[in-house]
């Protein structure tokens, strides 16, 4: 077992509240490509005519190419890291996860305390009257679809570009922040506003920062880096926290 494993096993178990922060590249693996990677949805859509809430009013059909894409990874199912992840809260170890992902594949591995900062695909909302349902209530309806309700436009429940992240996710992640003495940084490269300021939030309150990353960026914010395949080090982590 390598040195930098031992060290972030270390830190983890010796934690009080340890909380994680997880965003496209533990989803990777799950065959879903980083939406702002080469081949990933960004390169295909332009985010300015796709991804943005004054665009999908003025052209709900058009938006609605992108979102049928964006749903489908519905699909995708969570890899062993997500499963890893899980048993890391089931342990008591970890208290939570701050995601940027909208995939639900940290549930659907088996976390429970799951923050998602950018909503998900799990369900939509009709954009006058406010109506939720289900993603498996778009089953047999035309694309795009309408809103049981009034008949006006539904949009799943993930942030567009030119959207707020909901106040509800902004509040449950100063709830986990606060008093973090641990967080594991994975997959994400931090660079978007606000959650990049998460790291250093953690570090000021007189935390340590693991970061797991294929090709790691928090330079001197991180305590310890893991860098390499999320599944294969977080599996890595959990045998030497199990030790
Ligand atoms: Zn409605």
């Amino acid at each position: 077992m390598n040195e930098p494993i031992k060290e972030a096993a270390q830190l983890l178990k010796k934690s009080r509240k340890a909380i994680a922060f997880t965003g496209a590249g533990v989803s990777t693996e799950s065959g879903i490509p980083d939406f702002r990677s080469k081949g990933g949805l960004w390169s295909r859509f332009d985010p300015m005519e796709y991804g943005t809430i004054s665009a999908f009013r003025a052209n709900p059909a058009k938006v609605w190419q992108m979102l049928a894409e964006l749903i489908s990874i519905s699909s995708a199912r969570p890899n062993s890291g997500h499963l890893a992840m899980a048993k890391l809260e089931e342990k008591k170890i970890l208290k939570g996860i701050i995601t940027q992902n909208i995939d639900m594949l940290h549930q659907k591995g088996g976390s429970n305390k799951v923050v998602e900062f950018h909503g998900s695909i799990a369900s939509l909302s009709c954009l006058d009257c406010g109506n939720q349902c289900s993603l498996s209530a778009l089953q047999g309806k035309a694309i795009p679809p309408a809103c049981d309700h009034c008949g006006s436009l539904l949009k799943p429940d993930v942030v567009f570009f030119d959207e707020q992240i909901p106040s509800s996710a902004i509040d449950q992640s100063r709830e986990l922040l606060r008093g973090a003495d641990c967080l594991l940084v994975v997959g994400t490269s931090c660079r978007v506003m606000p959650a990049s300021f998460f790291p250093s939030q953690v570090q000021a309150q007189g935390g340590k920062i693991i970061e797991l990353n294929l090709q790691p960026n928090l330079g001197r914010l991180a305590n310890v880096v893991l860098k390499g395949n999320f599944s294969q080090i977080m599996n890595q982590l959990l045998k030497e926290i199990e030790l």
